[in-house]
């Protein structure tokens, strides 16, 4: 069951219904139902369902769940419905995986200790929830966990760049969620740092780096989730840090919205009633999964990492870079709703196959990489490494 048919649901339904042997029978529901019809008439298979649903309701998604008794409940709405989503999961003893973290609506926080305390309770219950199986996070932190298992004894310095070099011909837009996005990099940045977050302001640290088949490009350092995971469990790491490239005319936009108030979250009176400033600005802008038509240019996500192998220095770079116009060819997506996409699909296909298998609360660390790893290039999203080369974020 995918609950959401925005960019991200559009590719997991598009994906997991490529491979029937796994998924024999796809339930996609939203908040629109339109939204999922639309995404089933364009995949064509019979062996999707698709219903109205307000996942906020835990009530409304449980008889969702009685009605069509799903393996599996994948979500790609919104961080803020991860805990009722959960909530319904535990009722119905239904597992559960996303690819973002839980946020509260009127704080721009995002943290795993909301979802890690349904720990004890997930085991009780005898399921599984995977938490953040996306790009970033997901494949970052897989990429990570294979990088430990094959290439280091400890892993000492991690950097996480995200590079879109994509250019969708619109003047401002987000590519994904863009409430989601802007809350993301309005707020302060933070990086891993022997054994403590440093807090810095936002967008304040960048520098250019190069990215392959790319170039250089400016990159700013902001706060992801999975740094808190992986320094979690890694605790050899010194010092971890994310990476995501914007562009200037971007981050011009982006300032003047900041300065004239469109990016608050606190609910202000317009003609008596409460909105929420950048709610309404989500409104106005472009959808995520409406940018595919005309993208060019290429995205390239990976894992640059610093340590020791036998004893010696060892460094390592694993990535993928991916095109907006082949995913746009496939299946009608931009490249940023695909990298995530997929690797929640195929994160969905370990779990269906037995191949990650536990009861709790799990992040994608916590599972062999190697499975994923052998098929993920199959899917659409192949990765080359370099062992023992200059990383570029270090020149
Ligand atoms: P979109 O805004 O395109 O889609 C969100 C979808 O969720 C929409 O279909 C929306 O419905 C639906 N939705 C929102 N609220 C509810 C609700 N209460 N009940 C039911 N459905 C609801 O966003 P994206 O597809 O770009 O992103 C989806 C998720 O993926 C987000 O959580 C985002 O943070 C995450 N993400 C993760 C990445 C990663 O690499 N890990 C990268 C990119 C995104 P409606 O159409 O009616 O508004």
């Amino acid at each position: 069951m995918i609950i959401g048919a925005g960019g991200v649901g559009a590719v997991v339904a598009h994906k997991c219904a490529s491979v029937p042997e796994v998924f024999s029978e796809i339930v996609l529901a939203s908040r629109t139902k339109s939204k999922c019809d639309k995404i089933a008439a364009e995949i064509g298979s019979k062996n999707i369902i698709t219903e109205q649903v307000d996942a906020d309701n835990v009530a409304e998604t449980v008889a969702l769940i009685r009605k069509h008794n799903p393996d599996l409940l994948i979500n790609v709405a919104l961080p803020y419905q991860d805990l009722p989503l959960m909530d319904a999961c535990l009722e119905t003893r239904t597992n559960y995986m996303d690819t973002a973290n839980y946020e509260p609506k009127d704080v721009a926080k995002f943290e795993y200790k909301w979802q890690w305390a349904y720990q004890d309770r997930f085991k009780e219950a005898g399921i599984m929830a995977l938490l953040g199986c996306g790009f970033d996070p997901g494949q970052t932190g897989i990429y990570t966990a294979y990088a430990a298992k094959h290439h280091f004894d400890e892993i000492h310095y991690l950097d996480i760049v995200d590079c879109n070099a994509g250019d969708h011909g619109k003047a401002f837009a987000t590519n994904f969620n863009p409430e989601i996005n802007i809350r993301e990099i309005t707020q302060r940045g933070k990086y891993w740092e022997n054994g403590a977050w440093v807090e810095i302001d936002p967008m304040s640290i960048h520098k250019s780096v190069e990215y392959p088949s790319i170039g250089e490009r400016e990159s700013y350092l902001l706060y992801h989730e999975e740094l808190e995971s992986l320094t979690k469990n890694y605790p050899t790491i010194k010092r971890a840090r994310f990476w995501m490239t914007f562009g200037q005319k971007y981050i011009t936009v982006l300032n003047v919205l900041q300065e004239v108030g469109m990016t608050s979250i606190k609910p202000i009176k317009y003609q008596g009633i409460d909105i929420v400033p950048l709610q309404f600005l989500k409104a106005v802008l472009p959808e995520p999964s409406s940018l595919g038509g005309g993208y060019k240019g290429q995205t390239s996500i990976g894992c640059q990492i610093r340590g020791i192998k036998d004893g010696k220095e060892r460094t390592y770079y694993i990535w993928n870079n991916c095109d907006h116009a082949e995913c746009y060819k496939e299946i009608g997506a931009q490249a940023v709703s695909y990298t995530t996409g997929v690797p929640a699909m195929l994160g969905a296909k370990m779990i269906l196959t037995g191949k990650w298998n536990g009861k709790g609360v799990f992040n994608v660390e916590d599972f062999d990489p190697d499975p994923f790893m052998a098929e993920i290039g199959k899917y659409g999203l192949p990765w080359h490494e370099e062992i023992d080369k200059p990383l570029p974020i270090e020149k």
